[in-house]
């Protein structure tokens, strides 16, 4: 399956919500769904429907697979390993799409999306524990040091992330060396501590089904 390269702005505004897709720049006032806060295509102005329950949950899954940048087949794998972990399913699920690499490269604010944290990922320009790590999808441990590679550390995208970090949030599971462009994942966070807007439990009743 070919990953999505349309515009990102309208995937936002066919879930009629801000997915925050293009990581910071979505906060500087050129927001396309607060433009234009209808479905993209001809008759988006016009769509009015009653959205049955299994659509319900298959927009929440949607949801989440494109904020964290994820294929259908990838995101079902990740449900199954959460259903096979001890907890809750749905906050399983969450917590691994957070240790993904390239989530903890763009939480810890080392790339402007995580679209962006991928390509810096495969083009090998990050460390876990001094060895270089080019899978985004790479799932981060408790403990593990995050960092840029020193020659990478010269590049134009690190040096404007680099300003970014000084307003970048800060997140209680992570911790970051500003200096040396070096993070920790301190632990795997608490569902209460991930900042996304998305009912979990929709994705469990619709992959229950
Ligand atoms: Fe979504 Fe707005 Fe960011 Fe575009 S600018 S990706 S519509 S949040």
């Amino acid at each position: 399956m070919a990953r999505y390269i349309g515009a990102n702005c309208k995937l936002c505004r066919r879930e009629s919500e801000k997915l925050f897709l293009k990581g910071s720049k979505c906060s500087s006032g050129k927001c396309a769904l607060e433009r234009k806060g209808y479905a993209p295509g001809q008759h988006g102005k016009n769509k009015r429907f009653k959205v049955s329950e299994y659509g319900t949950q298959l927009r929440e899954k949607q949801k989440a697979r494109q904020i964290y940048g994820i294929f259908e087949k990838q995101f079902r794998n990740y449900f199954k390993k959460a259903e096979r972990e001890k907890g809750i399913t749905g906050t399983n699920l969450l917590k691994l799409l957070e240790r993904r690499l390239d989530n903890v490269v763009y939480r810890l604010g080392l790339a402007p999306s995580r679209k962006s944290a991928r390509q810096l990922i495969n083009h090998r320009h990050f460390m876990i524990n001094n060895n270089i790590v080019d899978i985004p999808s790479y799932l981060v441990k408790k403990g593990d040091i995050i960092k840029v590679k020193d020659k990478s550390k010269k590049l134009e995208l690190i040096h404007n992330s680099m300003k970014r970090i000084r307003e970048a949030k800060q997140y209680p599971w992570l911790s970051l060396n500003k200096a040396n462009l070096a993070g920790e994942f301190l632990d795997i966070p608490e569902r209460s501590d991930i900042p996304v807007q998305i009912n979990e439990k929709l994705i469990v009743e619709l992959y229950s089904k």
